[in-house]
């Protein structure tokens, strides 16, 4: 069955104090959203620490934003994934567009991060999306299908067990711009048919695909209502705890 899922990806925001109470006003709010929507914050590497202590035991899941596509040793600067593990982390964040675009962040690599994250029992946000060329070129199907067919036809359908989709149009994220409910429900239902190809449709159906580009409370609902949106990646909005979990009870 696929999950519904609001997850915060706070990006290069917040120090680790601002973080913590983020954090704790999230969880004290998180009674408030019903129990089969799951709530996930993905923090910045220095946090994830001390906001596993603030998540313990509570509703709300800890999400990495990347992971090292190594293993472990001489990667000055890289975190891996059995780090992020052993800190508590149940989810990470891979392929982000802002990763992308300024970081060098390939389809080939993003394999070797999935495989590495689902070693180490962590499970993956994948995002998929177009830029703005590339939507007004009408190529964003075949965009989304290729990042898809790159990355995920490496794994199985057991994997697919521990992975989401988030569809992020780049032209949408951080620019206030959201794709129209029915262009975000075309190309996840797009993306769907792309994970019944290679898995059957009972993967496909069980697959949760987010919706990730300048969702905010006043947008939710309309999105979360189609019937292969199953939930946000939310940027922005997710920096005040008040907006998370209005977009949260969109549902
Ligand atoms: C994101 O970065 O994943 C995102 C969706 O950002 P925003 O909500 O700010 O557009």
């Amino acid at each position: 069955m696929r999950k519904k899922i609001v997850a915060g990806n706070w990006k290069m925001n917040t120090t680790v104090p601002e973080g913590i109470e983020l954090a704790k006003a999230v969880v004290a709010k998180s009674a408030e959203v019903p129990a089969d929507v799951k709530l996930i914050i993905a923090t910045p590497f220095t946090h994830l620490y001390p906001v596993a202590e603030v998540v313990k035991g509570t509703p709300v899941a800890l999400s990495a934003e990347n992971c090292a596509d190594k293993e472990k040793g001489a990667y000055t600067g890289e975190v891996a994934a059995n780090m992020l593990a052993s800190v508590g982390c149940e989810y990470t964040i891979l392929g982000h567009s802002e990763r992308r675009q300024y970081y060098g962040e390939t389809d080939e690599k993003l394999v070797e991060k999935t495989k590495l994250a689902l070693a180490n029992g962590l499970k993956v946000i994948l995002c998929v999306g177009e830029n703005l060329d590339e939507r007004e070129a009408g190529k964003h199907f075949d965009v989304c299908e290729a990042q898809i067919k790159n990355v995920l036809y490496n794994f199985t359908a057991e994997d697919m067990k521990n992975i989401v989709i988030a569809y992020e149009p780049v032209w949408a994220i951080g620019t206030g711009k959201t794709a129209t409910s029915e262009q975000a429900e075309e190309i996840h239902a797009f993306i769907r048919k792309v994970v019944a190809d290679k898995f059957g449709a009972q993967v496909a159906e069980d697959t949760t695909i987010l919706y990730g580009g300048s969702c905010k409370p006043s947008n939710a609902k309309e999105l979360f209502a189609q019937k292969d949106i199953d939930g946000g990646l939310i940027g922005g909005a997710a920096l005040k705890a008040d907006d998370f979990i209005a977009i949260a009870l969109s549902y």
